[in-house]
Order: structure tokens, then C-alpha cells, then sequence
């Protein structure tokens, strides 16, 4: 792990260690899975359901938490809501045959057995995949060549993309990360999620692009978002296929 300040597409930030993830949730109020956090910059009460099912009620500087809790109390139906809406995500099959649907390359694509030759392959798309054996499981194999396919495709886009807009990255690596699509340090590396290879170009583009303007921004700023919206204004759109359809990428 490299040393230095990093942000993550989350948004969320650890400055201890240099380290970025999803902070363990820290149970201040009553159950529920709802987190009480006072934030310094919080104008008003807010409530918001987290990709771990955790909801943060965030307490502004002079609140009370009585308040905080009636607060929740108002908005209990908005957040049963948001649950069933998370439940009902779609994830990806845990066992992969031929006939399972997968996404890849953003679309939901049906693996099926490739015509002739020697060796048992698999299509996904135009996409020719040779795998052990077609009765097996078949994800381990296929996330093996994403994986291999990945390691080239990523880092090419990244460095085109950096030179596109100018920035000065120095080095790009390819990891599996079950939290998060990609980060980046202040001394220039990026790191991508390999499963960017699975989603639509112009996501795997809006996250390269988000970890770029990381370099310029090292924070979640109206600047940063700013930075973002000049270099690649279909941002929003990029996040609302992310929320809906993370899940079949496995994040
Ligand atoms: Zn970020």
C-alpha cells in the first residue's frame, strides 16, 4: 500500500495510515442499524442509507441528539423505502454456467458455449473465453481472464486519459478491491478496480477521470466536483449506473 494522502470514489476518507475504506460503522444512538454523527459542516439533520446498510443520521453542530432521533422518527418511511430499494438490488449469480447472465462490458450478457475448436471456450459478447472445463463453475476462470484483460485495458485508458487532460500520473496498477472502483495517492499512482473492465466505457472513463482529478483536488470538494464536470460532464450519469447496477459487479 502505498503512503500518502488517497482518496476513494466513496468518498469516504481515513486520514489515519494513509489508508482509505469504509470506516467500521460506530454505534452512538439507539439500534436500528442507524449511526448518530455529528458533523461539523452539517447545516440541517440529514439521514442517508450507506452501500453496507448502514443509515447515518448526521447531527449539525447545535443539534441535540432528542432532536436527531425525532428526525429519524419522521423519516423512518423514506428510510424502510431506501432498504427495500437495496434489497431489492440486483447481484451477481453466485454460480456461473453456461446460460448465466453476466455483466460485462456494461451489458447483461448471456455466457454460451463458443462454437468448435479443440479447447472448451466460452462467449461473452464478442468476447472468446477458454475455460478448464464447461461443467465446473465457470466464474473462477472467467474472473481470472477479466482479470488478465483488465491489467491491459485499464492502464492503456488510464495513461490516454492522462494525457488528454494533462496530468501528471506516475504510475497505474490494476487491483481487486470489494470497496471501491478505484483510488489515487497525492505522489500520482491510481489504482484501478479491475472490475471497471465489466461496467459501460463511459463509467470505467468517469472513474479513471474521478481518480485524475484527485491530483489536482485531493478531496470531495464543489471545486473537485467541478474539475470533474469540466473534464467529463456526464459525471451523474456515471454515478446513477454505478448505484443501480454496482451490485452486478460485485461491489
Ligand atoms: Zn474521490
Amino acid at each position: 500500500m502505498t503512503h500518502g494522502e488517497q482518496y476513494d470514489w466513496f468518498g469516504l476518507f481515513a486520514p489515519e495510515h494513509g489508508v482509505h475504506r469504509a470506516p467500521p460503522p460506530k454505534a452512538e444512538g439507539p439500534g436500528d442499524g442507524i449511526v448518530f454523527r455529528r458533523s461539523a459542516g452539517a447545516r440541517t439533520y440529514r439521514l442517508s442509507l450507506g452501500p453496507d446498510g448502514v443509515a447515518v443520521a448526521t447531527i449539525p453542530p447545535r443539534g441535540s441528539m432528542r432532536e436527531a432521533e425525532r428526525f429519524v422518527e419522521l423519516n423512518r418511511k423514506w428510510l424502510e423505502r431506501a432498504r427495500e430499494r437495496q434489497r431489492r438490488r440486483p447481484r451477481a449469480a453466485d454460480v456461473w454456467t453456461v446460460g448465466t447472465r453476466v455483466l460485462w462490458r456494461g451489458d447483461l450478457a448471456e455466457i454460451r458455449r463458443a462454437a468448435a475448436g479443440d479447447r472448451p471456450s466460452v462467449c461473452l459478447g464478442a468476447d472468446v473465453f477458454r475455460v478448464p472445463r464447461l461443467g465446473d463453475d465457470l466464474r473462477p476462470a472467467l474472473h481470472a481472464r477479466f482479470i488478465r484483460l483488465a491489467k491491459v485495458e485499464l492502464p492503456a485508458r488510464a495513461w490516454e486519459l492522462a494525457a488528454q487532460t494533462g496530468m501528471d500520473v506516475k504510475r497505474v496498477s490494476v487491483r481487486d478491491q470489494r470497496t471501491r472502483w478505484g483510488s489515487c495517492t497525492a505522489a500520482g499512482a491510481i489504482s484501478l478496480n479491475w472490475r471497471l473492465i465489466l461496467t459501460p466505457e463511459f463509467v470505467r472513463d468517469y472513474i479513471i477521470h474521478h481518480e485524475l482529478m484527485h491530483l489536482r483536488e485531493m478531496n470531495h470538494s464543489p471545486r473537485f466536483w467541478a474539475c470533474v464536470g469540466e473534464v467529463f460532464p456526464r459525471w451523474r450519469e456515471a454515478e446513477a449506473w454505478i448505484k443501480r447496477n454496482g451490485g452486478y459487479a460485485g461491489l
